[in-house]
């Protein structure tokens, strides 16, 4: 699974560094596309497609710096990656379901708070799938869920059998979401 995590790494790299240039500075609307914000956001988005979605959605542009963005620049975190699960499926061939932390200090930096799939697309290997945890079984499974977790955007995958392989990349420091990462999926 190691060109499927070092392009989750990359994109968690990525993503964060788009955040950072986002939030350190007044980026004003007129110069937004050609800013050192902008290159850094493509950068995220080549690893990036979910179904109609070619690439990252920019963070809203201000010509000023409020209270809000310098709040919001304190609580930056680069995702922690937990767990690594690889699938061979009927639809989509090779799959690999990354969990992954929160950006946002927050709320579940140390636990499981998204699900990332990375498979082959018609634009090579990227991220094709999100999914976020479901919060009332804290991702195991349950009735409101499909498997601990929910669909948010991207490609709809279909879970068959059990995972080729799992590499635990990251210890999970909430107890709540310990069970799942305990899980062998
Ligand atoms: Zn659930």
């Amino acid at each position: 699974m190691d060109e499927e995590t070092k392009l989750m790494e990359g994109f968690v790299e990525a993503e964060y560094q788009a955040s950072v240039i986002r939030y350190a500075k007044a980026i004003p609307v007129a110069d937004a596309l050609k800013s050192d914000y902008a290159a850094a956001v493509l950068k995220a988005s080549r690893m990036w497609r979910l179904k109609d979605q070619g690439g990252v959605p920019f963070l809203p542009i201000y010509d000023e710096m409020t209270e809000a963005h310098l709040q919001q620049r304190d609580r930056l975190l680069k995702r922690r990656i937990f767990k690594a699960s690889r699938y061979d499926l009927p639809a989509l061939g090779r799959v690999v379901l990354f969990a992954v932390g929160n950006t946002d200090n927050r709320y579940a930096c140390d636990s499981y708070f998204q699900r990332f799939g990375v498979g082959e697309t018609d634009k090579g290997m990227r991220i094709m799938s999100d999914y976020s945890v479901c919060v009332d079984c804290c991702g195991v499974g349950c009735q409101t869920c499909a498997g601990g977790w929910i669909f948010v955007r991207g490609r709809v995958i279909k879970l068959l059998g059990e995972p080729l392989e799992i590499h635990r990349l990251d210890e999970v420091e909430d107890e709540k979401y310990a069970a799942a990462h305990a899980l062998d999926v």
